[in-house]
């Protein structure tokens, strides 16, 4: 059997182990330290935000940024519904409601016409929305100017799950610099990782300052341990930021490679009929191309279906995935209302994420290349 091709693996650049060692050599093994405040730096030069809070995960920074927003129990907030879980759960966290509005077609992301319906319903209903939760999926930048121009109508703050999008850019400017937080994420499967961890950035000094203090336990000021707040366990260790740091020195790399994945699977799929790429739409989307993903059309591949290219890459030992199942379509979430039209359930329905590791291989690719040639051969 031919070695596993993966999704998406970590790939460290090399000077990783050396801010790790020096955590470790002056004895900063702790969720606080130099390498803390150097990542914290590293992503606000990179991102162009004022201030970065490093977290221990990007769903800890997405449970932060609502409670930061004052958002509470019995409140609504709206969010993409085709994404991962982890962009909605800490909805539920804080004992608030998700409001799931739909794709539009061209990034895949929340569509703005629903999403003012969606609103627009809400209040009718009785109740504003307290936050917009938007996606940026495979690192596709979102129709950012009409999702802001929503949300600034309504006056409903804009938080931006850029999980995926780190790299990414809409008109030259960083995802997740928009609204009012953006959230990071450096899982293991991220285009940077740092074995686990997150990030909360923002404008607002004065919000991620406080972002700080809730994500070490809420101490107030005071020789003893004094809490007026309840608090959280989210600070990013100093180990793990070391990695990021090294991480961060090879990010611009990543996209390269990342985007070189993306246009070989362009060039392998220009002369099949039925499969198409997502794209940028034009000139203002820069897309970090975390995974390259395809819809596949039977009715135009002669039968073939997103199955069964998944099916005979597993087969050489090459993982895929299925894109995300919508929220909307999910048990946890199927009570949650839900604004739109279809475009997400047939994006589950035909999708499929292919390896799009930077650490690829040309040999790997050649694999890829004969199993995905055999499909419609
Ligand atoms: C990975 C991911 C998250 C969660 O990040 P963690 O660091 O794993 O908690 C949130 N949203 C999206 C879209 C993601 O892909």
């Amino acid at each position: 059997m031919n070695p596993k091709i993966w999704l998406s693996s970590p790939h460290m650049g090399g000077n990783e182990m050396k801010y790790v060692q020096e955590a470790y050599d002056t004895n900063w093994v702790a969720p606080l330290g130099p390498n803390v405040n150097g990542f914290e730096e590293d992503l606000q030069n990179y991102t162009g935000s004022a201030h970065a809070s490093a977290l221990s995960a990007g769903t800890a920074a997405i449970h932060l940024s609502l409670v930061l927003l004052g958002v509470k129990a019995g409140d609504e907030v709206i969010a993409s519904s085709f994404t991962f879980s982890a962009t909605v759960n800490p909805i539920t966290y804080v004992g608030a409601t998700p409001i799931l509005v739909d794709s539009e077609k061209d990034t895949w992301n929340m569509c703005p016409v629903q999403l003012e319906k969606a609103i627009q319903d809400r209040i009718a209903k009785g109740k504003k929305p307290k936050a917009i939760l938007c996606v940026y999926l495979y690192g596709m930048p979102g129709k950012v100017d009409e999702l802001m121009a929503v949300a600034n109508k309504y006056d409903i703050p804009l938080i931006e799950d850029a999980a995926e999008a780190l790299g990414s850019k809409y008109k030259g400017q960083s995802m997740g610099t928009f609204g009012k937080f953006g959230i990071l994420s450096f899982n293991g499967n991220k285009i940077i990782t740092t074995s686990g961890g997150g990030a909360l950035i923002s404008d607002d000094q004065e919000l991620i300052e406080k972002s700080r203090f809730l994500a070490t336990q809420a101490r107030d000021n005071a020789p003893h341990y004094q809490h007026s707040h309840v608090g959280y366990n989210y600070r990013m260790s100093n180990i793990v930021a070391g990695i990021g740091r090294g991480q961060m020195e090879v990010l611009d790399e990543r996209v390269a490679q990342r985007r070189a994945n993306f246009e070989f699977y362009k060039e392998l799929f220009a002369d099949v009929n039925g499969v198409t790429l997502l794209e940028e739409p034009n000139e203002d989307y820069y897309s970090n191309y975390w995974l390259t993903s395809i819809l596949v059309d039977p009715a135009k591949t002669n039968g073939i279906t997103r199955e069964d290219i998944r099916l005979e890459l597993e087969k050489e030992n090459i993982e895929c995935r299925p894109l995300w199942k919508p929220m909307h379509m999910q048990p946890v979430f199927v009570e949650c209302p839900f604004y739109g039209d279809g475009t997400s359930e047939k994006l589950f329905e035909d999708g499929l994420c292919l390896p799009s590791g930077s650490n690829m291989t040309d040999e790997e690719r050649d694999r890829i290349k004969m199993a995905i040639l055999n499909v419609f051969n």
